[in-house]
């Protein structure tokens, strides 16, 4: 069969929407009817690396955050049915080196010689109208939920996530958490922040109407990404600072306000993939403080956050644009103008 994908052709050029063949599924394979695919600020990221920098090979279809139908099932998988709504957990490892058998394929040590990180990082994603995904491993059966809806779970939840669990020894009551940058991701870490603490949330943007989203969202405060920004939160937190601080933005000057207002022996996250720089000396961090760059999550945890949406205990920000439409989406999430996440919804 042949449909639409929007690829990424070539480094530093913005991606095509190209025709491309769907094959059946192998063995062990399972064709998905995508339902909903995230655009993330990650995919701006990527398309703009220098060639050579990862270890990918041009062409493949962009879209690493997806949900969607079981379409076909290849030899051998069991256990699914045709229609059924599922998640995708995008970290594709080889499935069998000690982390992958752990459910953390997001640390596979065989990425090397795969060469990828999962779909649409390096193998084909779902940016497209269909994806095979490698194993039924990688599925997680979503019940009532819509993939149109919640596909976003599968990163923009799952990568904060996980941060915060890093970090929960540290978000007991009486602690504050500091999410700088309340876009898709951010979003969602202040709501999971709500939902599994009671640490106090100070949700830090450019944008007021992202701050006034994540109030809605439950952040208790917000505070404007400015030149006041660091006095502001020392203020609110008795001049003391956050226990945990998460940088969904990193860039220079967003680092810089995670390291000037972080606590002593707290934890800086960096989850912004901006590019930025934070220089490491004994007096560039809090006495004591973590730096840490967690890189998205387990299937363990994705089953967690699907479980808090099952639960009705987030809210997920979607609007949705047709694959065609994806430039327009990826202009909006340059402008800023995004309300949450992107999510194409190549079958409407
Ligand atoms: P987004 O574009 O939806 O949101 C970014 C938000 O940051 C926007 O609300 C914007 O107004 C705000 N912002 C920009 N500059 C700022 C500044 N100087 N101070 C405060 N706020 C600022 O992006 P997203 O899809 O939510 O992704 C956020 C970041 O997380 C990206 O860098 C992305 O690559 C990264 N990411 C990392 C992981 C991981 O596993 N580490 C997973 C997913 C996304
Ligand atoms: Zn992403
Ligand atoms: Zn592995």
């Amino acid at each position: 069969m042949k449909t639409k994908a929007y690829q990424l052709v070539e480094w530093q050029k913005p991606p095509e929407l190209r025709e491309v063949e769907v094959r059946e599924p192998g063995p062990g394979e399972v064709l998905l009817k995508v339902g909903g695919a995230g655009a993330c600020h990650s995919d701006l990221t990527l398309m703009g690396i220098p060639p050579g920098f990862m270890p990918y090979t041009l062409p493949f279809t962009l879209g690493h955050e997806a949900a969607g139908w079981v379409e076909a099932l290849g030899p051998g998988v069991t256990g699914f049915e045709r229609g059924q709504p599922v998640l995708v957990y995008g970290c594709w490892g080889c499935g069998r080196c000690k982390p992958c058998r752990m459910g953390s394929e997001n640390h596979c040590e065989r990425v090397p010689e795969l060469r990828y990180h999962g779909g649409g990082l390096g193998r084909d994603g779902s940016l497209a109208h269909y994806v095979l995904v490698p194993s039924s491993r990688l599925l997680v059966p979503m019940g009532s939920l819509d993939p149109r809806d919640w596909a976003p779970l599968a990163d923009a939840a799952l990568a904060p996530y996980h941060a915060l669990k890093r970090a929960l020894p540290l978000l007991v009551p009486g602690s504050t958490a500091v999410v700088i940058g309340v876009g898709g991701v951010g979003q969602m870490a202040v709501q999971l922040l709500r939902a599994v603490t009671a640490a106090r949330i100070i949700a830090v943007d450019m944008s007021l109407e992202k701050l006034a989203r994540a109030k809605e969202l439950g952040a208790d405060e917000t505070v404007r990404s400015d030149e006041h920004a660091v006095g502001h939160i020392r203020e609110l937190t008795r001049g003391l600072g956050a226990e945990v601080v998460m940088d969904v933005v990193g860039v220079d000057s967003t680092l810089k306000l995670a390291a000037g207002v972080a606590r002593q022996s707290g934890q800086i996250q960096l989850l912004g993939i901006g590019g930025g720089v934070l220089p490491f000396h004994f007096f560039g961090v809090p006495l004591e403080c973590q730096v840490v760059a967690p890189y998205w999550g387990t299937l363990p945890e994705l089953m967690e956050v699907l479980a808090l949406a099952q639960a009705g205990r987030l809210r997920m920000t979607v609007e949705h644009f047709s694959l065609e439409q994806l430039p327009e989406a990826f202009q909006r999430m340059r402008g800023g103008t995004l309300k949450g996440r992107a999510v194409i919804t190549p079958h409407g």
